[in-house]
């Protein structure tokens, strides 16, 4: 599991702007600020694990980035308050996601048997190109032709893993690899808890809103009530541009690790980071799916989605902008009928774009700089088996075709009546949490910072 405790704040953060953003709001509140050294003490001493974010594997929110540029660009101090009052705003709703989507992890980690709750990303690529060398050795790379790979993460809040698939960026990083690296997640799970899968299921996955792709991923979760695989799937989008800390810790951790160790080889790489295979064995499932769906055109908007059947045993799929909005029913489902037979193997797309001949140049002017010959040896069995790969479509779909195995029809299904109550009603989400956010909006100031709530209660020894 990633570092439980460390809690991330956005890449580039300044933290002089954090002190000034703080003594802003002490001003406003006619209250004394401690200096900023004195700051920066508690917050080392205090708040020691409350860390800047150091690589950026997120693009930038729109919102955040308009809102700073427009306070950067007026000194009119009318204006400035209410676009800081935006930003407040905008923050506040982005902590208040962030806390939904806690509660059901929470609800994963306090019973395992009712929900299982995982979220989905991938890593910041450039991190894990190989071969990787430390220090002055990395220097006589050409980074330019090095053999470029990805880590796709999910973590399983009740199970407490985190499981890392890695992949040659051989297949596209799209809506399919996310559905199937899901279905392996709930295998996994459902081989873990012997043949058993809890009747919810929470996913937060990666927002990739370009291309509309989302509707498969949607149809994916909705199968899995028509398949009677849960009771109520819940799909959740990622905010762009705003931390997921425990999926962005895990990927630290591995950013960590990498600056410390070596890795010259995939095998060593997978050595060294724990819990983490190859991704193989994928199936095409957004071809699969494409004829059973409805068209739907306004997918991309909404952030939550839920799935579940009703009172008649109808599937219901339903959607709210956020956390705190109603729910409210699709016109339709998203699959018209449930899909036939099973999706065809998906061959990796991407073979034909690798550098092979750059990379071998590399790999050869590299040769004395592997800590073993072992590992160059490697190497030059790797490159010739890549060339085979791209020349040849049949030992394309040979490497397609290992590790592969059809998933879906091995998860257990929900029994009949299982549910204590009797009702196939859904779960309702920490209704407590709804209240409370409620009321926190009736609060005029909306603190969102609770180092500064903090800090006010310390004082400032210099003063
Ligand atoms: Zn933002």
């Amino acid at each position: 599991m990633p570092d439980k405790g460390v809690i991330l704040l956005a890449y580039k953060t300044r933290k002089i702007d954090i002190y000034n953003q703080y003594v802003d709001e002490e001003t406003e509140q006619m209250q004394r600020s401690v200096s900023k050294s004195n700051f920066y003490k508690i917050w080392q001493e205090k708040f020691p694990h409350l860390k800047i974010k150091q690589t950026n594997s997120f693009s930038k929110c729109n919102t955040c980035t308009k809102l700073d540029a427009q306070l950067q660009a007026t000194r009119d101090p009318i204006e400035r308050d209410e676009i800081k009052g935006l930003i407040k705003a905008h923050n506040y709703r982005q902590m208040m996601e962030r806390k939904y989507y806690y509660s059901k992890r929470t609800q994963a980690k306090e019973n395992k048997q009712r929900y299982m709750s995982i979220i989905i990303d991938g890593m910041d690529q450039m991190k894990t190109n190989l071969p990787h060398f430390l220090g002055r050795r990395s220097n006589d790379l050409d980074m330019a032709n090095l053999l470029s790979t990805h880590i796709q993460g999910v973590i399983n809040h009740g199970l407490e893993t985190f499981t890392k698939y890695l992949d040659m960026n051989e297949y596209a990083h799209d809506s399919n690899m996310v559905i199937n690296t899901i279905l392996k997640e709930l295998h996994g799970t459902s081989v873990q808890m012997s043949n058993f899968l809890p009747p919810t299921l929470y996913v937060q996955a990666d927002n990739c809103f370009r291309e509309n792709k989302n509707r498969y991923t949607l149809g994916f979760c909705e199968l899995l009530i028509w398949k009677n695989i849960f009771r109520e799937v819940h799909l959740s989008f990622l905010f762009v541009g705003h931390t997921h800390e425990d999926i962005d810790a895990g990927f630290s951790k591995i950013a960590d690790k990498l600056r410390r160790n070596e890795a010259g080889t995939i095998t060593r790489l997978l050595s060294l980071i724990p819990n983490t295979r190859q991704l193989r064995g994928l199936y095409d499932i957004k071809t699969w799916l494409t004829p059973y769906l409805n068209p739907v055109s306004h997918h991309t908007k909404p952030h939550h989605y839920r799935f579940y059947r009703n009172h008649e045993n109808r599937v219901i799929a339903e959607y709210k902008g956020s956390h705190n909005s109603h729910w409210k029913q699709l016109p339709s489902t998203i699959l018209k009928q449930i899909p036939t037979g099973i999706p065809k193997i998906l061959k990796p797309q991407n073979f034909h774009k690798l550098n092979i001949d750059g990379l071998e140049k590399n790999i050869d002017r590299a040769k004395f700089l592997f800590s073993d010959q072992t590992q160059f040896q490697w190497w030059k069995r790797f490159l010739s088996y890549l060339k085979d790969l791209k020349a040849d479509t049949d030992e394309q779909l040979k490497y397609a075709k290992e590790q592969a195995r059809w998933l879906l029809p091995l998860l257990p299904k929900q029994q009949e009546g299982s549910n204590s109550d009797g009702s196939t009603q859904p779960s309702r989400i920490d209704p407590e949490l709804h209240e409370m956010v409620d009321k926190e909006l009736d609060e005029p100031q909306v603190r969102n910072n609770l180092v500064f709530i903090f800090i006010r209660d310390i004082p400032d020894t210099k003063h």
